[in-house]
């Protein structure tokens, strides 16, 4: 008779293998299903999650190992989270294993179970700071929780504790919460305008269960105020929230205004800056429930919250959404999908929604609520004009049009924004002679010049190989080197030769690239220390500067004529973004676009604000292409030593799907846009079908096909509705 007290658990574990692995473990509990466990793996150990139990194996009892531990410290993962991985393993044909262990913050995927699990907490009856995870003799233990006890404390009274202590918080491994020592401040809610109200009754006058909104409003019409208004309710309800921001976006400017609005919850933030314990103490407080507010970037979607009541995604066109490894996930999707499964309302916010979100709305999948005007009684929306560079001369990038406004500007005292895509101090260095142009040795790209220790770099913005210029061409030894175009850096120097008593600030991403630093420069700007701000997207995103009055844009038209079919729909995105930076509060705002194609529709539903149109007639384009939304696609990469290796591969993977339900496409396999990256040459094949689960039928099986094939160095993967081409 088999022992009763045998039983076999099914294990995902961290291994390209697309399967689970069967163990034996002596006393495992249905409520083990989502817990970690430590097994031996080969010669090493690895921490996974248990999946299941299973009565028997169809490994021989004696080929089974057992389980080393199970970790019953911590709770569970809800079940909700581990169908939400598996929908998420399945829809991006990724082996689960890996997919769930991505879900867990990094400190709990280390083997050692103890010194990561908590030991204590040390509440306050607000529930404001907390400690956890102490491995530490019960005296400091409870010298802690005393001093917590009292209420909340600021980090800086908690410098009379003993040096390890002091250490643990440091690490994250204690924490005391921040945002309560300046809780005081609390922030009253506005009057919500007539159309917020509006909003905000049709979203609460919806029937319970899942329901997915699009709030399609302007920005600064006040999306943000009707997320708080529902999170008010959501909490009251005794339910927790989770919201999404983009990366960028997630500022602590954010975070502080939900802590304001809601002074007495348990807000946790989780994105990829934070320290490995600061990111464990946060997920754990989701995980047992003690957290109200999620606010998070991309990797909060997965997030375990027993109580989850509703999903905010703020921004949902961002691009930052999109996982863009391992398991390539959208996190809107993935939250869309969420919702529906938990039963509950998800909102997805934007003033420039992406077009399948607009379609799925113009479809009644979502629905479709507005907010048309600025929430601020005063704020009107910019004026948008755009400047003819083939009358108007633009003289090392800058118009006579766009001097001007500068300068008016600058009398005034107001700031300004001149916002060019590009870093670097120019895009290419050029030999004048024989036309050669400065070449990455590894990549099919580029090497950008970029000022350097006051002399000069050449820069590849993909690989990061950095080499002095040349002195003489290499081509043909002409020493007319010159660098064309402009990047932020030469902008930065042209305003200063231009403006000598303007104090200009640059903004991309080589200023900000240390922590703290946009957080400082956001100050500067906020405190008026700033005139004229050069910048990349990285300050388009989400900030209120209320002295901000014009905005001007160089170098915009080069997305126009861009392969990637989404180019126009990131520049409609990225221009309303930026525009929308101007004349937040009592100021109007203006924004000046350089073009040679001042005609061009793009630009004029811009200067109409007029999202829907451009919108409409991009979905128009879309549907003769049968281009997403009209379709699905996937995208097979391949990259290798050789472009013949990689196109080899992806011939194989063209054959392999001879066989395949009718109306999927197959692409022939052709080199990527970006042949090369880093010596490593690139390819691509596409598969396309206007439905989506014969797409799905058809993947699943290919792909585990394709994970039977030898490839020697090739690497591949799998990009189920792929956003980069
Ligand atoms: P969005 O999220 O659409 O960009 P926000 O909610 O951030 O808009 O609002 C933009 C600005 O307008 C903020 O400064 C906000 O404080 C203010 N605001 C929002 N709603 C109101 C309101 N009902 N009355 C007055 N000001 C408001
Ligand atoms: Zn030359
Ligand atoms: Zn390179």
């Amino acid at each position: 008779m088999k022992s009763t007290l045998r039983t076999v658990v099914q294990v995902a574990l961290d291994t390209p293998l697309d399967r689970l692995f069967d163990y034996l473990v002596a006393d495992a509990l249905t409520s083990d299903v989502g817990r970690r466990v430590r097994v031996p793996f080969g010669k090493r150990e690895l921490v996974g999650v248990i999946v299941g139990l299973v009565d028997s194996s169809t490994v021989p009892d004696e080929q089974l190992r057992a389980v080393i531990e199970i970790d019953r410290q911590l709770a569970a993962l809800p079940r909700e989270v581990m169908q939400l991985a598996r929908f998420a393993a399945d829809y991006y044909q990724y082996p689960l294993g890996p997919a769930l262990l991505a879900l867990l913050p990094p400190a709990l995927k280390r083997a050692k179970f103890r010194p990561q699990a908590p030991t204590a907490y040390a509440l306050t009856p607000a529930g404001q700071a907390y400690c956890a995870a102490i491995p530490v003799r019960a005296t400091a233990q409870r010298r802690l929780a005393e001093l917590l006890a009292g209420g909340p404390v600021a980090a800086e009274h908690l410098t009379g504790l003993r040096a390890p202590l002091r250490d643990w918080l440091n690490k994250g491994l204690v924490m005391a919460d921040h945002g309560s020592a300046s809780r005081l401040v609390t922030e009253p809610a506005p009057t919500l305008t007539e159309a917020q109200q509006n909003v905000l009754a049709t979203l609460l006058g919806a029937a319970d269960g899942f329901t997915a909104w699009l709030l399609h409003g302007v920005t600064g019409s006040g999306k943000t105020e009707v997320y708080l208004r529902l999170i008010e309710r959501t909490l009251a309800a005794g339910k927790q929230a989770l919201v999404l921001a983009p990366e960028i976006h997630l500022t602590p400017q954010m975070v502080e205004r939900f802590k304001r609005r809601f002074p007495d919850r348990k807000l946790v933030s989780l994105h990829s800056g934070l320290s490995d314990g600061d990111r464990l103490a946060g997920w754990l407080d989701c995980l047992d429930g003690r957290a109200d507010i999620v606010l998070g970037t991309r990797l909060a979607v997965f997030t375990p919250l027993p109580r989850l009541g509703l999903i905010v995604v703020d921004e949902e066109h961002d691009a930052s959404y999109k996982q863009m490894e391992g398991l390539r996930y959208h996190a809107r999707d993935v939250a869309v999908w969420r919702a529906r499964q938990s039963n509950i309302t998800v909102v997805l916010g934007s003033a420039t929604p992406a077009l399948e979100t607009w379609a799925n709305a113009k479809r009644h999948r979502y629905r479709l609520l507005s907010l048309t005007e600025r929430a601020h009684a005063q704020a009107s929306l910019p004026e948008v004009r755009l400047i003819d560079t083939r009358t108007d001369k633009a003289a090392l990038g800058l118009s006579d049009a766009l001097r001007k406004a500068l300068l008016e500007n600058l009398e005034r005292g107001e700031q300004s924004l001149v916002f060019i895509n590009r870093r670097g101090y120019a895009p290419v260095l050029y030999c004048r002679a024989c036309g050669q142009v400065s070449e990455c040795p590894r990549c099919a790209a580029h090497q950008v010049i970029h000022r350097h220790r006051g002399g000069y770099q050449l820069r590849c913005h993909h690989c990061g190989l950095a080499s002095r210029p040349p002195e003489a061409c290499p081509a043909c030894g002409s020493l007319d080197l010159r660098p064309a175009g402009q990047g932020t850096q030469k902008v930065e120097d042209t305003l200063a030769d231009l403006f000598p008593a303007a104090r200009i600030l640059r903004v991309d991403r080589d200023t900000t690239a240390r922590r703290g630093a946009f957080a400082a420069m956001r100050e500067a700007i906020a405190g008026h220390e700033v005139d004229i701000l050069v910048g990349t997207q990285i300050v388009a995103k989400g900030h209120d500067f209320p002295m901000l009055t014009l905005v001007g844009v160089i170098g915009a038209d080069q997305a126009l004529m861009s392969a990637d079919f989404r180019a126009s729909e990131r520049l409609f995105a990225q221009l309303m973004q930026v525009g929308g930076r101007a004349g937040r509060a009592e100021r109007a705002g203006r924004v000046l676009i350089q073009t040679e194609y001042p005609h061009h529709p793009l630009y004029a539903a811009l200067a109409a604000h007029d999202y829907p149109t451009f919108a409409e007639r991009t979905l128009r384009e879309r549907k003769l292409a049968e281009f997403p939304p009209y379709s699905h696609q996937a995208l097979l990469r391949a990259d290798a030593r050789s472009m013949a290796e990689a196109m080899a591969f992806l011939e194989t993977a063209h054959e392999l799907g001879r066989e395949r339900p009718e109306g999927v496409l197959l692409y022939d396999p052709v080199p990527a846009l970006m042949p090369r990256i880093a010596n490593r040459e690139r390819a691509q094949l596409l598969i396309q079908s206007v439905s989506r689960s014969r797409l799905q039928a058809f993947l699943t099986p290919w792909v585990a096909a394709l994970r039977e094939q030898k490839n020697g160095g090739l690497r591949w993967s799998l990009d189920v509705d792929p956003l980069d081409w």
